[in-house]
């Protein structure tokens, strides 16, 4: 007999942070890799249309999902090798990435302190390379294993076969046919601190500490995130709807020629210019602005909010809307980070 449960006609509002009501035809819970191979030797599942649901904060539910959704609650936190340098820690992929960060502060284990308060699972972390005050998932990444939804094959990726990118893996494509069941991260006993970013190091200058520290940067990150971004229980959003483009030095060239105070950074991987989407969104006046029940927050334009009762479709239509006038403005073309379905 199968452990997992198939339920009919799930509305999905409380398994997205954006707070839509889409109905999901199937629905199940997965806790274990055992369940998730049964599921696929089920004559009745092996062929059907399936999407993975982690904590669904960065999805986008435009219409009813006529397929399976198969919500990821494996969990589990294992120590595979500790030295006198650093540890490895395989995390089960529905483990919730902040607890994660909290549990990794406590022990002492650094490397994801950055990366705190970043809603979701660990089984997603991989899919857009997290990433948050100059720290990404790839910087503490040793593997993961995921499983192949057509042939129920689990397969081990290593750092270049996830091909991270930013906000990018091989994960990160419509027809990914992959289930991330765990991740196995390298973290550091003695710490090499990323304090870059103005913002955080403004918050740790404020806290006036006589050392720095993991817990202390987590702090710091803690209370930016809690002054700037929404909070999905009190306002349903999916953090920055879009990414950061990446100009060639050309193309930024003439840009600065017409827009003399445009911010920008080097992206060192890429060798080329990163400009913060949120400036350009707001440059075309949609900072604050509300239409109805969804709108564009206030203290961060990369992030569109649903104040209530707005449906997918009405949140894509405004992002659609966003996408627009940045093109017709600067000849960039946002490329939305959320993934929508
Ligand atoms: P979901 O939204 O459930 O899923 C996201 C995508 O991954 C979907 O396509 C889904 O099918 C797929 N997926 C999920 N789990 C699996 C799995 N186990 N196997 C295969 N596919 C899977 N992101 C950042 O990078 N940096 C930030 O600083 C950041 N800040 C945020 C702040 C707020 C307030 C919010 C709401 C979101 C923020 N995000 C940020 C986006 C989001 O938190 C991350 O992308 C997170 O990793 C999504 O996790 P999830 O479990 O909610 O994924
Ligand atoms: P911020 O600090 O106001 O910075 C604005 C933008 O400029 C950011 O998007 C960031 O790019 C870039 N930037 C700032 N300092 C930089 C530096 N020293 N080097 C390179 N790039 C720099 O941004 P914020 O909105 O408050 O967010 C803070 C961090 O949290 C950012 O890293 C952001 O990506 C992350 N965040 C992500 C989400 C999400 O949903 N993805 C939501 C909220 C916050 P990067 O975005 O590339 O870092």
């Amino acid at each position: 007999m199968s452990a997992f449960i198939i339920k009919h006609n799930i509305n999905l509002h409380p398994f997205n942070t954006f707070g839509i009501h889409a109905i999901s035809h199937f629905f199940t819970i997965i806790q274990s890799p055992h369940e998730i191979q049964l599921l696929l030797q089920n004559p009745e599942w092996k062929n059907f249309p399936k999407l993975i649901l982690g904590a669904g904060s960065n999805i986008l539910f435009t219409e009813d999902y006529k397929g399976l959704i198969i919500k990821n609650e494996i969990k589990g936190i294992e120590c595979l090798e500790e030295n006198e340098n650093e540890v490895l820690l395989k995390v089960g992929a529905g483990e919730n990435w902040h607890a994660l960060v909290l549990h990794c502060i406590r022990k002492g284990y650094a490397g994801i302190e950055n990366l705190s308060l970043i809603p979701g699972t660990v089984g997603a972390a991989p899919i857009q390379n997290i990433g948050a005050y100059g720290t990404e998932l790839k910087d503490v990444f040793y593997e993961l294993e995921a499983i192949n939804l057509s042939d129920g094959i689990i397969k081990t990726f290593n750092q270049a076969e996830c091909q991270f990118a930013y906000r990018h893996s091989i994960f990160k494509i419509p027809t990914n046919c992959y289930m991330i069941l765990n991740v196995t991260l390298r973290l550091l006993k003695k710490p090499i601190f990323n304090t870059e970013y103005s913002d955080l190091q403004a918050a740790l200058k404020m806290m006036n500490l006589p050392e720095l520290s993991i817990k202390a940067i987590s702090d710091a990150v803690i209370a930016i995130r809690q002054k700037k971004l929404p909070d999905p229980n009190v306002i349903g959003n999916a953090g920055s709807f879009f990414k950061n483009p990446l100009i060639s030095k050309e193309d930024f060239k003439d840009l600065q020629s017409k827009f003399l105070n445009v911010p920008y950074f080097h992206d060192e991987v890429s060798d080329q210019i990163k400009i913060p989407a949120a400036w350009l969104i707001e440059q075309c006046g949609w900072k604050g602005k509300r239409i109805g029940n969804k709108g564009v927050y206030e203290k961060q334009a990369l992030v569109i909010v649903n104040y209530g009762e707005a449906t997918g479709a009405e949140i894509w239509q405004l992002a659609q809307q966003i996408q627009q006038s940045v093109q017709e403005k600067f000849g960039i073309s946002l490329i939305p980070e959320v993934n929508v379905f």
